[in-house]
């Protein structure tokens, strides 16, 4: 599959598409805050009766932890005995990434801004990045899965069938996430979150381990004209028929 600013209407089949035991692909969805991955990821789960993975709540809930526990990223002997001790489990239900630390499910608390901004912040440290691979990837083993985050077609799972990185302008992004923060009650802005979406955009994009980047074989779409449904159909042209 090559890298396409525009979706080709034809089914594209590629030999990495033989389904053996597996339950589905492995479709992995990547780009920058508010380009509406995670609508979009989670209605194409819907349509394709696959999982539906959030892995920005993965950071988010590790932030939570930090924050909870006091740890300061910088003091690397604390962080990595944090890291060390915690647990932190998963668990995909419809529609919802849930997260547990220490047996507390911690999914209510990780939307705020300050969360948004101390998760990128923890997704920069390697040693957080290494802690969180393997939880991520043993949802890929079956596949059937559409998995949403910054680094899914390039890190954690390079061999995905299908790759997606989505992608929309500056004020379309700004206005995205200030309905969504609006809807769920924190009074931010328009000018603070379009601040907070490109800070964000920074760190990813320019962090040493796992940026934000299109894995080489990535649809990319930009998403700033379309609808979520329209965005949903040109996904579907790309999943490939099964055998
Ligand atoms: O997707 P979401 O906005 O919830 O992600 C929060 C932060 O977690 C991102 O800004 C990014 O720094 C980090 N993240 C990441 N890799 C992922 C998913 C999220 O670095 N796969």
């Amino acid at each position: 599959m090559g890298k396409a600013t525009s979706v080709k209407t034809d089914i594209c089949v590629h030999p990495r598409h033989r389904q053996t035991q597996r339950q589905g692909f492995v479709v992995t969805i990547d780009g920058p805050a508010g380009a509406g991955k995670s609508t979009v990821a989670r209605a194409l789960a819907l349509r394709l009766g696959y999982a539906y993975f959030d892995t920005g709540a993965l950071y988010r809930a590790m932030a939570w932890g930090f924050h909870q526990a006091g740890i300061d990223c910088r003091d690397t002997s604390a962080m990595e005995a944090f890291l060390a001790a915690m647990d932190i489990r998963v668990s995909l239900e419809e529609g919802v990434t849930r997260t547990i630390i220490d047996n507390e499910d911690v999914t209510a608390h990780l939307r705020s801004p300050e969360m948004s901004r101390l998760a990128s912040t923890v997704a920069e440290l390697p040693q957080v990045r290494e802690r969180l691979l393997p939880i991520q990837r043993q949802y890929g083993q079956r596949g059937g899965i559409v998995a949403e985050g910054r680094d899914i077609g390039t890190r954690v799972f390079p061999e995905a069938e299908v790759k997606f990185f989505l992608e929309a302008d500056l004020e379309t992004r700004t206005a995205r996430r200030h309905r969504e923060t609006v809807q769920v009650g924190y009074a931010e802005t328009s000018g603070e979150i379009r601040r907070h979406i490109q800070e964000r955009d920074a760190k990813d994009r320019s962090r040493d381990v796992a940026p934000l980047t299109p894995a080489d074989d990535a649809v990319v779409i930009d998403s700033s004209s379309l609808t979520i449904d329209q965005v949903v159909e040109r996904l579907m042209k790309w999943i490939p028929v099964r055998p």
